[in-house]
């Protein structure tokens, strides 16, 4: 047990970690300076005291709507604010997303997210997304979506209809969020989430590293989701994918290493969620990859696209799931003999504990 230059923590008498909304920034940038092994080894011990080693849930995001936001959040290619090639799509048919959601499905998804670039939902365009949220449920996976801020209604109605999920990122710490979007609030943020939340949905909500912030505003943000309570069931912890046209195309990378901490800090703090090794992906090595995974991370994108970045290949999934012994998170929901069939849980139960790591890596990854 690395005891020495380790934070004090607190733990039950269990000795599990507890859940804890109260962390300082001090306690978390502690955290970020253990030695590497050291943080790795307590990220760890919290991700198995909570979740299965080497389990990986896997979602599907598909972009119901792209582009023309109004809002200027510097990184974001689909900002109206900036010129970046992108081509704009208006909101996508009810058929054309429940035809991606099957898809998404066979191929091993157990959640299906569906991404709008708005302020917020207009009332014609909710009540075709809510349409799309029952549709997709009805499918047997679960669902998630992100169309910018919610009143309390709006996400009442989209709870209603099955919603499982809202993801709204809080992008960064409070400190630096200015110098990143000016069109929206980090309090409009947190009211939003808030909504999400009365109104009993799940919450996703992450961050984006690598924008040009300091090592206190990543540990800043990991504050400020750790605070939330409950905290959110999904945590997505974003690498900045440089977009040609945005204003931090030019940002300086950020050290892989630094990520990593990350990842094992945001475990650390939110024991019980999925830390998610979302946007930025494709631009990692698989040694990164595996790191992250060793550092907590239990959930990523898959397919061809992350909204308008790319995202790895399902070859490369395959090889990397086969080559770390990694499966995915089984589904808790069959709703049809169809599902059961091609879903994750059953092939698990078919293989033999040697084999199955590779064979449900490969189910998840069928294009
Ligand atoms: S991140 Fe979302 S809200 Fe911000 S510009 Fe992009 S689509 Fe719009």
């Amino acid at each position: 047990m690395p005891t020495t230059n380790s934070p004090t923590r607190k733990t039950t008498s269990t000795g599990n970690p507890e859940i804890r909304h109260d962390w300082s920034l001090a306690e978390i940038e502690a955290l970020f300076a253990l030695p590497f092994n050291d943080l790795l080894f307590r990220a760890q011990q919290v991700h198995r005291t909570h979740f299965d080693a080497n389990s990986v849930q896997i979602s599907t995001l598909l972009s119901i709507k792209t582009g023309a936001c109004p809002e200027d959040c510097k990184y974001c290619p689909q900002s109206g604010h900036y010129t970046t090639g992108l081509d704009k799509e208006k909101l996508l048919e009810i058929e054309q997303v429940v035809t991606q959601a099957k898809a998404a499905r066979k191929a091993g998804a157990s959640r299906f997210c569906m991404g709008a670039a708005w302020r917020s939902p207009r009332e014609k365009d909710l009540t075709v997304v809510l349409e799309m949220v029952r549709q997709v449920k009805a499918l047997g996976l679960e669902t998630c979506m992100t169309l910018g801020m919610v009143d309390d209604a709006q996400a009442s109605r989209l709870a209603e209809a099955g919603l499982d999920y809202y993801n709204h990122n809080l992008d960064t710490s409070p400190e630096y969020y200015g110098e990143i979007i000016t069109t929206r609030s980090y309090a409009e943020r947190l009211d939003t989430l808030a909504s999400v939340r009365q109104a009993g949905m799940k919450v996703c909500s992450g961050g984006i590293l690598g924008m040009g912030e300091a090592p206190r505003d990543r540990a800043a943000l990991l504050q400020q989701l750790s605070r939330l309570d409950p905290h959110p069931e999904s945590v997505p912890i974003n690498m900045l994918v440089k977009v040609a046209g945005t204003p931090l195309e030019d940002v300086a990378d950020l050290d892989p290493i630094e990520f990593i901490r990350a990842i094992a800090v945001a475990r650390i703090l939110m024991p019980k969620s999925h830390v998610r090794l979302s946007a930025g992906r494709e631009q990692m090595n698989e040694s990164t990859q595996a790191l992250a995974f060793l550092a907590g991370a239990n959930s990523i994108f898959y397919g061809d696209k992350l909204l308008t970045t790319g995202n790895p290949q399902a070859t490369r999934d395959r090889a990397l799931f086969a080559k770390l012994g990694l499966h995915p998170e089984r589904r808790n929901t069959c709703h049809t003999e169809e599902h059961a069939q091609t879903a994750i849980g059953s092939a698990l139960q078919q293989q033999s504990n040697q084999s199955r790591a590779a064979a449900l890596a490969y189910d998840a990854t069928l294009a």
